[in-house]
Parts: structure tokens; sequence; C-alpha cells
């Protein structure tokens, strides 16, 4: 697939630097990539650079995180000005509710006798649960991430902090005023029942919502054919993003997925910046 369009680097919790993304992702054959940190853009002109040297596209992205009910929800924005100021201030709250919330999930771990946590507070990029989760599996309580979300960072865990993301009319507006289109990020992963999940899609396409992410890493052809049928109902066009955030044996690498369904209309059908460059 010549197309990625979500992907993660140090600046959130991926392991590569954007350079090291891009470089990864041009020798896997990917031609257009998006960059889409966690609630941030700083790593986008670092990666525009790479993406210079390698002769590939580097779509302006970010992944914003969105409360929807009772479910945080991510919201791709793609094709968006990161300068844009009502852009920037909205990240900058939400870096500033994942600082607080590491803050206090930190405490909560201490209170439970886990250890002291606070070196995962120290970092250049966005704090996410997965630095903490990583924490847990250095210190031995527990054998992967997976195993550490499930036993002290979800719901009912020592370490489960809620918090309140922006809403869903916000993260739309700050990336379509950003020029950007949104699109709602691996639909299958909240967990949803089938009637939630449309009720989800319908709220976001009369939101000004976009696209929806139809092919991402994990799903089989059957669960595309569905996310693709949702789509066409609703009216929004189709994305393909692996999600990538570090080389795991059982995850595809960046570009390492199937083509969108016939009946999807792209994502970046008639968006001039993201169309691959020609091969000359
Ligand atoms: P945060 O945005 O800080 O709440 O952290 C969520 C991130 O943690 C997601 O973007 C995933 O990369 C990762 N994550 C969430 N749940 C799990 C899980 N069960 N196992 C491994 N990683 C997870
Ligand atoms: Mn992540
Ligand atoms: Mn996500
Ligand atoms: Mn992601």
């Amino acid at each position: 697939m010549y197309y990625d369009l979500h992907t993660h680097t140090v600046w959130s919790d991926g392991e590569l630097s954007a350079t090291a993304l891009v470089a990864c992702a041009a020798d896997a054959g990917v031609r257009v990539l998006a960059l889409t940190d966690h609630d941030t853009v700083a790593g986008l002109e670092e990666a525009a650079s790479a993406a210079d040297i390698h002769g590939i596209v580097l779509v302006s992205g970010v992944e914003v995180s969105m409360s929807w009910q009772s479910f945080g929800v991510h919201i791709v924005g793609l094709d968006i000005d990161p300068s844009y100021e009502p852009l920037q201030r909205g990240l900058r709250r939400l870096q500033e509710i994942r600082r607080a919330r590491a803050v206090a999930i930190v405490q909560a771990l201490a209170d439970a006798g886990l250890g002291d946590a606070r070196e995962v507070l120290v970092r250049e990029g966005v704090v996410s649960r997965t630095h903490i989760a990583d924490w847990l599996v250095a210190q031995g309580h527990a054998r992967d991430r997976a195993v550490a979300f499930k036993r002290f960072l979800a719901r009912g865990g020592p370490g489960h902090v809620g918090v309140m993301w922006a809403d869903m009319a916000e993260v739309v507006s700050w990336i379509r005023g950003a020029g950007g289109c949104a699109v709602l990020a691996h639909p299958t992963r909240y967990r949803l029942s089938s009637g939630r999940l449309q009720q989800l899609v319908r709220e976001f396409a009369a939101a000004g919502g976009a696209a929806l992410e139809v092919v991402t890493a994990g799903l089989d052809a059957g669960e595309i054919a569905r996310l693709a049928r949702l789509a066409e109902h609703y009216h929004l066009r189709a994305s393909v993003g692996s999600d990538y955030h570090k080389p795991l044996p059982w995850r595809p690498h960046p570009g390492g997925l199937p083509d969108l369904p016939a009946n999807c209309v792209p994502v970046w059908q008639e968006r001039l910046r993201m169309q691959p460059r020609a091969l000359v």
C-alpha cells in the first residue's frame, strides 16, 4: 500500500524518531505518509525534512484525544496547518490534561505500593499511559504492556485515572479550521456495540467528520468490508493507517496493509497535498 496515514514517533508513544520513522516507511515502499502523534504536532517539521530527502510525501497530521459518552475516542486530523492557533491551543490543553493525569497515576501507583514512577514524567514529548505501562513492565509488575494496561491502568485497576478529553465539536472544528480532514481512527477498537458504533459514526458525520479509518492493523476482510459499508452509508471517505508505534512481529510495518475496498472513496481523493510524487 502506497499510503499510510496513521503513525507515531517518540514525540508521543512511538519508539522511532521522526527521521527514523520516515526512513522506515520509505524503505517499506510508502509514498504518502502521515505522522499523527497523540495530541502533538512537534515531530512534523523533522518528518517533512526527512520525507524530502527520501522523495516521499509527508502529510501533516495529529491524533486527537476525544471523550464521547464514557469512551475515549481518537480522531486523526490529516493535511492540517499545524500552526493554526485554535488547534495549537487545543493541543496544549490536551497535553496539560495528559501531564496532570500522569502525575495522578504516578501517585496512585505509589499509594498502591508499586514504587516511584516519577521518572516517566520527565520527557520531551507528550506523556502517555504507554510510558507508564512500560515502566510497570520494567519494574517486573507485568509481563508485557498489554498485561500492564489490563491489570493496572484499565478501569478498575489501581492506576486508573479517568479524564475528560476534548469534545467532538471542538476536535472537528480545530481540524477543519486548520484546513484538514477529520478521520475517526480505528473504529473497532472502542469495543462499542454495533448500534453504539453507528451512533458515533452518525454524530461524527453530522459534526463535519470527513472519513473513517476503514483499513487499520488487525482487521480481517469481513471487518474491513463492514467499515467500508458504514462509511458508504454515512457518506464518509475512507482512510488507511497502520497506527505504527514500533517494530513488533505481529503488527504491520508502515504501509503493510491491504488496499481499500472498491466501494470506498479514499480520503486523499482530490487533495493535492496527499498525492504521491511522480516517479521520475
Ligand atoms: P493514552 O493516550 O495515554 O491514554 O494511551 C493510549 C495508548 O496506549 C494507545 O494509543 C495505545 O498506543 C496504547 N494502548 C492502549 N491500550 C493498550 C493495551 N491494552 N495494550 C497495549 N497498548 C495499549
Ligand atoms: Mn498510541
Ligand atoms: Mn489511537
Ligand atoms: Mn494511533
